[in-house]
């Protein structure tokens, strides 16, 4: 009987309408009627608490982030090791989220794409980072081995969105609110692009910084350049001159990464609802 419906393949997400529900998916080969049982099973728990995991662990990687940023007002904070605390903290949650994220992007194989492209990306610039905090008091890597290992740590925040994905996807498929799932991806998006052309203003303005104050600040994950606001109020109280352009940058970014929070909290109050409303369910009958 071919199917009247759209139904994605649930191994490739390749649409099956008009196939036999007997037949195999054209793209990938999957079983059509295993992918008519999942569509008819819907969100789990279990996924919907994963979703919520990941949300939970990119605000912690946000706010040790922006532990990091708040050491560009007081250098004697960096002896005293809070900016390392909060890399910590913000590596092993946004680490943790792409990890919650996994099993909810290996549903289709787009998903599976940006799994590990945001893993590889992750682990490249993380291993960066332990490798520069190794070796920096034993060899002097100079201007080209510091940009390279700058520009390998700066394009972990093209692996930011990544976890987020995941999270929109459970949203569209639990048939939660769409503008809230549309406006999320939105967000994430815009704030993926502002963080890259923050990537270029940092990199410019560190140059033009006292020596040390940013060498331990570098993007994670799960929030890329937020720390780009102490920055900013650091360039406006010091009268320091900054291109309008660089202005534009720097305050768009801040109000992305606003948006970012604001809209990250509201999936996990939905999130949080779906789950206590199967829970009510689940006692009722
Ligand atoms: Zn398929």
């Amino acid at each position: 009987m071919a199917l009247e419906q759209d139904v994605p393949c649930a191994g490739c997400g390749y649409n099956l309408r008009g196939l036999s529900s007997t037949g195999l998916c054209p793209e990938c080969g999957g079983s059509i009627r295993a992918s008519i049982e999942e569509m008819k099973r819907g969100v789990t728990v279990a996924e919907l608490r994963a979703a919520r995991r990941v949300c939970i662990c990119s605000l912690l990687a946000c706010g040790g982030a922006v532990t990091v940023g708040l050491t560009a007002f007081s250098r004697p904070w960096i002896v005293a090791g809070i900016p390392i605390v909060g890399e910590m903290i913000a590596w092993t949650a946004s680490l943790l989220a792409l990890n919650f994220a996994r099993p909810l992007l290996q549903r289709t194989a787009l998903g599976r794409r940006c799994f590990v492209f945001g893993f590889v990306i992750a682990i490249a610039a993380l291993s960066v980072v332990v490798l520069r905090l190794l070796l920096m008091h034993f060899v002097a890597i100079g201007v080209a081995g510091a940009t390279i290992a700058t520009l390998v740590t700066a394009s972990n925040v093209l692996a930011a969105p990544v976890p987020l994905l995941a999270v929109i996807d459970v949203l569209r498929r639990e048939r939660a609110p769409r503008w809230l799932a549309a406006a999320t991806f939105g967000i994430v998006f815009v704030t993926a692009l502002a963080d890259v052309s923050c990537e270029f203003l940092i990199f410019s303005e560190i140059q033009r910084m006292p020596p040390g104050m940013f060498a331990l600040t570098t993007p994670h994950p799960a929030i890329g350049y937020g720390v780009i606001w102490p920055i900013a109020i650091a360039g406006v109280v010091s009268g320091r001159p900054v291109a309008p352009v660089g202005y534009g940058i720097m305050f768009g970014v801040m109000l992305t990464h606003a948006a970012w929070v604001v809209a990250v909290i509201l999936m996990s109050v939905t999130l949080t609802g779906r789950i206590r409303r199967r829970a009510m369910i689940g006692q009722g009958s």
